[in-house]
């Protein structure tokens, strides 16, 4: 049997050193923010490079605040991808506004420049663009279109954690950068947990006062806000992680090329492409075929567990139909969230399993042809 996650194998590598910063934080009596999460937001700003981090209790706030940084609410349009989990067009929602969907380039999965400008009006404010599975849009010709059209770019970086586009790391480029702690993230806490980077000294300080109830200092509100703070417990596992997280992500690519080099024989497969300039981290290693459903099906019987990522892009699900999209809407997206399975991949997965997933894959196929 092999799992398409194993987080108690990575619980067991650490335990020791979890532990022992839980503990602390328990006879600390401090359990919200303070000197752990604060610790945290400056290491892992530094390893964006971005200038800030500002901590939250998970990826969807962070993406909302970080909208409402730019001023974005109600009337604005804010144009993302519809091959996406949920929650980035929730946030967009939760802020007021009006959630655009612009297909995706084939090849790597995100948001298809071209298609970004076709869909741009008077009313867009923000370009969201999604590293989806750890790779990095295409940021250079969404720069451009953003100083072209004075619109915003913030980065959905949920699955991106250390992904590079020529050198800069995800969350160094936007206005601001969004990340979730999920446990089954590349960087995942015991629990919930999101941040929000950014360079700019503005946004940072608006985003740390919507975070605790829009207070300048205790109980004087300057705005309305929420209860979005991450807990102390969180930071400081997070803290311990985030030290192991660059050997993970080589890893995580070691594993991915394996795969690649055992599944290169099958002309049936598309395999994930790390494009020019990109570092791919690999949150999802995700193949694409016709016959997917059927190949699932087999690698089930066989005990090996795959995923869906996603099934059914965010302009067709039913909660989203008040936005008007129809089936047909964005053909690449739909396409690939017909084609597209997700093989296991994390750092605990051992070569030789991958070799055992691609072999299932190999025989799966061969009975097809
Ligand atoms: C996980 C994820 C989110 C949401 O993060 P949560 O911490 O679960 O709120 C948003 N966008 C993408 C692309 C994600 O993968």
């Amino acid at each position: 049997m092999i799992p398409m996650s194993d987080l108690q194998a990575q619980y067991k590598s650490i335990r020791r050193e979890v532990e022992q910063a839980v503990i602390q934080v328990l006879s600390s009596g401090q359990y919200v923010l303070g000197r752990e999460v604060e610790a945290f937001e400056a290491e892992f700003a530094a390893f964006c490079g971005a200038k800030h981090g500002i901590a939250v209790n998970s990826g969807t706030s962070a993406l909302h605040l970080a909208l409402l940084a730019a001023d974005i609410g109600p009337g604005d349009e804010v144009i993302t991808t519809p091959l996406t989990f949920v929650a980035t067009a929730s946030a967009i929602v939760s802020a007021g506004a009006i959630p655009v969907f612009a297909d995706i380039d084939p090849l790597t999965l995100t948001l298809d420049p071209a298609k970004v400008e076709a869909a741009i009006t008077s009313r867009t404010r923000a370009i969201l663009p999604v590293h989806l599975y750890g790779q990095m849009a295409d940021m250079d010709p969404l720069r451009f279109l953003a100083n072209r059209f004075g619109l915003v770019i913030v980065e959905d970086a949920c699955q991106a954690h250390g992904a590079e586009y020529f050198g800069q790391r995800a969350g160094s480029i936007g206005m601001a950068g969004c990340f979730s702690f999920y446990p089954g993230k590349n960087l995942g806490a015991c629990g919930e947990g999101g941040l929000v980077t950014t360079n700019s000294d503005m946004a940072a300080e608006r985003i740390r006062r919507l975070r605790d109830w829009g207070q300048s200092k205790r109980y004087h509100h300057l705005e309305k806000g929420f209860n979005y703070r991450m807990d102390a417990v969180q930071g400081a596992i997070l803290r311990i992680k985030l030290q192991h997280l660059d050997e993970w992500t080589e890893t995580r690519r070691a594993l991915a090329q394996y795969y690649k080099q055992q599944l290169s024989g099958l002309a049936s497969i598309a395999l994930p492409l790390e494009a020019e300039g990109r570092r791919h981290v690999y949150h999802v290693f995700a193949i694409r075929l016709v016959e997917r459903d059927a190949l699932a099906t087999r690698l089930d019987g066989a005990g090996i567990q795959t995923g869906l990522h996603y099934p059914i892009p965010v302009h067709l699900q039913p909660a989203y139909a008040d936005l008007g999209y129809h089936r047909g809407d964005f053909p690449e997206a739909e396409a690939a969230a017909r084609e597209l399975l997700s093989l296991p991949i994390y750092p605990e997965l051992s070569f030789e399993q991958v070799r055992e997933v691609a072999g299932g894959v190999a025989n799966s196929v061969h009975v097809d042809a």
